[in-house]
């Protein structure tokens, strides 16, 4: 176990605490997954991102550390407050396909960003629908705080003392409740199970006491964190906008279920928003940016990640080109400072790279202060009194943290060729070899003719450029 405590901001309460664990030999966290009716855009992998690097820190310090994600493959429905279509349903009509085709292709689309991103702490992925059984239980205990409507069996949420608390909204008017289920006690209410309408058949539904139909989404947190990790568990973490109706939901069902005031977590963490220009990125704008589309134009996904790093999970961040630029020339140096170090590695362990962990440490344990954890790397692996080896192996120790995977990925990795690329790397490799033998022999026509037609197919020639790189894609 490190020294510096962890500090970490829990909603709940509003405040920074100390982590205490409440089994530190079995640290359990809980992260609300992608509604697998699209493709995540890069705003829900921040989501992900912030959750992966409180696994990696909880890990890092010393704590063995279960991470689930689920997968949410029925019951979120168009409008977080509890009316419009599933989404699932939804897509799966407008792309005419079965909801299990599409709930496959959007889980393995997602996962295969998991991968590039090198998010790596969930060693659990859960999927709604394979706990059907286990729901319509969780349902049935808490009942005697339920009522039966047309639409199915609803959630009073006048039930539980304190409703809300975590959004510190008032229910009727803080969270823009406009709710056009009839039959509702509260406006808060919401659906535990949906009966299917009369005479409809929809894709997805189960038979229940309250007839056939589908479980609310909210449901199926309480019920995946209950049956793999028990209430109440350590942390549970998802976008802010979950702060608001998701969460406070979850927590009335578990309060419900348990008959007492532990909210399921012990604390409840939520990352702020990536905004583009027009606002919060999401998906009912129709266009939206994917980590595909950033490689299509030749960035590595780990810039993306280092994007992300830069910032405190608890402020917005506004995702530009710029900024992603600027992320891509940081890793780029790091890469390369760390390839300088291979190359010079002699295998002597000569320094001590202590200070550096501490200045690393402090600022994680700092409520995930990545943004000033990125520095401390940087003047370690620059640190001329340190030998390369003792930098090489306190850069492995680092990005156990960052999850950047600089001690995997190398220059050639990042040249990510964008989608639209017109030349292959071994033209390239080819055109700037005739150069350089035409600029031996003074041939500076061919030379700049060469240049002139690799920038006309987006490559840069870098001639003396500080980092040793040969040519990049023209951003
Ligand atoms: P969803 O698939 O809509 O359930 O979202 C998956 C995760 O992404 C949830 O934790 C959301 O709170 C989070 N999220 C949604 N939009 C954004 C955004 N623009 N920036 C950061 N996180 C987001
Ligand atoms: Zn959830």
């Amino acid at each position: 176990m490190t020294e510096t405590p962890l500090k970490l901001y829990n909603s709940l309460s509003r405040s920074i605490e100390t982590f205490e664990p409440i089994d530190p030999s079995d640290v359990r966290v809980y992260t609300c997954g992608p509604t697998v009716y699209n493709y995540q855009h890069i705003g829900n992998m921040r989501a992900f991102l912030f959750a992966d690097t409180l696994g990696r820190v909880l890990r890092w310090k010393g704590y063995p550390t279960r991470h689930i994600i689920n997968i949410t493959d029925v019951g979120h429905l168009t409008s977080d407050a509890d009316a419009g279509d599933d989404k699932m349903e939804k897509a799966a009509a407008a792309q005419s396909k079965s909801i299990w085709d599409i709930a496959a292709h959007y889980t393995e689309a997602f996962k295969a960003d998991v991968t590039r991103l090198n998010i790596t702490t969930v060693t659990e992925w859960t999927v709604a629908t394979d706990h059907i059984p286990q729901m319509i239980d969780f349902a049935k205990a808490i009942e005697k705080d339920c009522y039966q409507i047309e639409g199915g069996l609803y959630f009073d949420t006048s039930k539980v003392p304190n409703y809300g608390a975590l959004a510190r909204a008032t229910t009727e008017d803080g969270e823009n409740r406009i709710d056009p289920v009839s039959g509702k006690r509260n406006a808060a209410d919401f659906a535990i199970w949906r009966k299917s309408p009369p005479g409809e058949q929809r894709q997805m539904e189960w038979d229940s006491p309250w007839g056939k139909g589908a479980p609310g989404w909210h449901l199926e947190c309480s019920v995946m964190s209950l049956a793999h990790l028990g209430h109440p568990f350590d942390i549970h973490t998802g976008g802010i906008d979950h702060r608001e109706i998701h969460h406070p939901n979850e927590i009335a069902q578990n309060q419900a279920y348990c008959g007492c005031a532990d909210t399921g977590a012990r604390i409840w963490m939520h990352n702020n928003f990536l905004l583009d220009r027009s606002g919060k990125m999401s998906k009912s704008a129709g266009e939206f940016l994917r980590l595909q589309t950033l490689v299509d134009a030749g960035f590595h996904p780990l810039a993306y990640r280092l994007m992300c790093l830069q910032a405190h999970y608890r402020s917005e961040l506004e995702f530009s080109w710029d900024n992603l630029v600027a992320a891509n020339v940081r890793l780029k140096r790091l890469v390369m400072a760390v390839a300088n170090l291979k190359i010079r590695d002699d295998g002597s362990m000569k320094g001590e790279a202590t200070d550096y962990r501490k200045q690393l440490e402090d600022a994680v344990s700092d409520d995930l202060n990545t943004a000033r954890a990125l520095p401390a790397l940087e003047e370690m692996l620059a640190d001329k009194k340190l030998s390369p080896a003792v930098r090489l192996a306190g850069l492995v120790d680092f990005d156990g943290v960052l999850g950047l995977d600089l001690a995997a990925i190398d220059r050639t990795d990042l040249r990510v060729r964008p989608a639209n690329a017109t030349l292959s790397e071994a033209e390239i490799d080819a055109q700037l070899a005739a150069r350089k033998e035409a600029r031996s022999a003074k041939d500076f026509a061919r030379s700049d003719a060469i240049r002139d037609a690799l920038s006309a197919a987006g490559i840069e020639v870098m001639d003396g450029d500080p980092l040793g790189w040969d040519w990049r894609v023209e951003i």
